[in-house]
């Protein structure tokens, strides 16, 4: 039996996640007035990766790089070990990697993408290799698509479904991947990438019961399994929340089954870990010595993988903290917190609440935007003018055109507001839910978008927009009329 998970309960009843760490170096923020935030939305296009963080509040574009360091990585900071080889830094970034992960090879990388490079460079041997996979991560996808790969995405129905109650939308529908093995052939099949906390459906994660199913049919197959492990912690998290097997587990006991379960297990440590790099770990020699001679031509040599020593000490403490469920469980709770405050209000949102963010559904909350006028993008643009907070849209933006140069809409149209490890406070997130339910009160005030520049690739990060009317101007006249003199 694992130790008993900390409960802290309010003698009042309320589900409040309260935070178990104490801020000793803060940053100032500004608010600056709704005028000069709808300025600063048609100086950026009315793009949120476009706005300057001078105009922005609440900065919920992404988990990525955000999430607020502790006092111990800062510490080992200071006594990292400047050598281009052998450095004490990546001995000890080892040995975390060994404790906490279980694996004993690791190759660091400058960030997670380019483990992604260095696995489709290795393994995508030809064209149309096919990789089977939960769901895809725009990355991974990328890097797969330029190797001359394909991909193919294999989730339960209920998965799409945007409210649902369903603990595990992350998981691998495990009879389509068999009849895709058996269709494809195991020679057209590099490995079977699983992405934990899977990012672009709502940071949903996938059960030990699932993963063990899948291992089930590689081993039949003889075909290997790749974990992304970006997102690891807080799946883990979420396994002990949801997965009554493991209801009395430590995560320390969880994550090692689930890495147990991978032949590979590469991350993004500007997520799991840290604020910077990335690595491959295995217990494989024959894989670590297949993957080794690509870090020094992509990255750096094989100590430093691209990135400073400090930071690698900063993702070996990352790691082993981790472990500690008090830290990792403060982004999901505060998620789950703003999503059924939000729910309880009539804001439409993704559920159950997942990992990195809550997820607005801006097909229902802007229903009467069609998607030709990109509902999660307006939704993003009016949200940021009422209240200074950025999130990022994803939705038919995010979208590629197809090879005619046609649009593709999205399956879903999402609003995401990223919620970085240990960062907002809890006033902050009320703010948030506060004005996101006036917001919905007066949605039909939001209008459309159109472009009026848009890139050839990934539109979504440089794209300008234009309003379709003066929809911007009357909201904010509405705010005026609400909240007064408020910023
Ligand atoms: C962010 C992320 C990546 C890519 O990592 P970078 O460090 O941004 O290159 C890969 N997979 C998942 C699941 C991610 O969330």
């Amino acid at each position: 039996m694992g130790k008993q998970q900390p409960v802290i309960r309010f003698y009042s009843g309320e589900d409040i996640p309260l935070e178990l760490h104490k801020a000793r170096i803060v940053q100032k923020l500004n608010l600056v007035p709704i005028e000069r935030r709808l300025e600063a939305l048609y100086e950026g296009g009315f793009n949120t990766f476009r706005l300057n963080t001078r105009d922005i509040f609440l900065d919920m574009l992404t988990d990525s790089g955000t999430n607020a360091m502790s006092d111990m990585q800062l510490a080992a900071m200071m006594h990292a070990d400047d050598a281009y080889a052998g450095s004490q830094s990546f001995y000890r970034f080892q040995k975390a990697v060994e404790d906490v992960l279980k694996k004993k090879y690791v190759l660091p990388a400058h960030q997670g993408r380019a483990a992604e490079n260095i696995l489709a460079k290795a393994y995508i041997r030809k064209k149309g290799d096919l990789i089977p996979m939960n769901y895809h991560f725009t990355t991974a996808l990328a890097h797969i698509t330029q190797y001359g790969g394909r991909i193919v995405e294999l989730l339960y129905d209920e998965a799409f479904r945007i409210d649902s109650s369903h603990p595990f939308k992350g998981n691998l529908h495990v009879e389509k991947l068999e009849q895709v093995i058996r269709e494809t052939g195991v020679e057209n099949i590099p490995f079977i990438r699983m992405e934990a906390s899977t990012n672009l459906i709502g940071g949903q994660p996938f059960s030990i019961q699932n993963m063990r199913e899948v291992r089930k049919v590689a081993d039949a197959y003889g075909l290997r399994i790749v974990l992304d492990a970006s997102l690891l912690g807080e799946n883990a998290y979420l396994i002990l929340q949801r997965e009554p097997e493991f209801a009395g587990s430590t995560m320390g006991e969880v994550i090692e089954i689930m890495t147990g379960l991978a032949d590979i297990v590469y991350f993004s440590a500007r997520k799991l870990s840290s604020s910077r790099g990335g690595a491959i770990c295995t217990n494989n020699h024959d894989i670590y010595l297949e993957l080794e001679a690509l870090v020094p031509l992509f990255e750096g040599f094989l100590t430093y993988g691209g990135i400073s020593v400090r930071e690698i000490e900063a993702m070996a403490v990352g790691l082993y903290e981790t472990l500690d469920e008090t830290m990792i469980r403060q982004s999901p709770d505060f998620i789950r917190y703003l999503v059924n405050s939000l729910m309880a209000k009539g804001v439409p949102m993704v559920t159950p609440p997942g990992v990195l963010g809550a997820h607005v559904n801006a097909m229902q909350l802007c229903e009467h935007i069609p998607q030709t006028q990109y509902p999660a993008g307006s939704l993003g643009a009016a949200f940021f003018l009422i209240s200074g907070v950025r999130g990022m849209e994803r939705g038919s933006i995010s979208n590629q055109r197809d090879e005619e140069g046609n649009e593709t809409y999205a399956d879903m149209e999402l609003l995401r507001l990223a919620v970085p490890r240990r960062v907002f406070t809890l006033s902050q997130i009320k703010y948030v839910e506060d004005r996101l339910v006036w917001l919905n009160e007066n949605r039909r005030l939001i209008g459309g978008l159109k472009f009026i520049y848009e890139p050839p690739v990934l539109r979504f990060f440089m794209g300008g927009l234009a309003p379709v009317s003066d929809w911007p101007e009357k909201l904010m006249a509405k705010f005026r009329k609400d909240f007064g003199d408020s910023l």
